[in-house]
């Protein structure tokens, strides 16, 4: 279940760049040959978010879907499926241009709250 160390590094960017503030949703770009589940994705995020800053934030997915140059035909094409093949010509010799893209493209983080360590009784 490779994932989960796609959850871990995207947990750990979003961490990095929340500081001590709690992250209400991370999106990301995923590749279409990444091949992710994004089901799987999901629970593994949530899995590896536990204890973090990242704690319960909604994970968003843009799926970029992949494309590829033929070194045949000189095709720009679009690749949807696994054999990769050029649309034009079929070959199969293809240069892939998009779609491994993993990035974590925004962050949304919540207001930073102040702790003062006492408790509020609104009794
Ligand atoms: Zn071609």
């Amino acid at each position: 279940m490779h994932e989960l160390s796609i959850a871990e590094a995207i947990v750990r960017i979003a961490a990095a760049h929340a500081g001590d503030r709690r992250v209400s949703k991370v999106e990301v770009k995923v590749g279409h040959l990444r091949q992710v589940v994004p089901s799987a994705l999901e629970f593994a995020f949530e899995l590896v978010a536990q204890g973090t800053p990242v704690e319960g934030a909604t994970l968003e997915m843009q799926a970029v879907p992949a494309a590829g140059l033929c070194r045949d035909c000189g095709a720009d094409t679009a690749l949807d499926a696994f054999p990769l093949t050029c649309a034009r010509c079929g070959g199969l010799d293809l240069e892939v241009t998009r779609g491994e893209e993993l990035l974590v493209e925004a962050l949304e983080l919540e207001e930073a709250l102040t702790t003062t360590g006492g408790t509020r009784d609104d009794g």
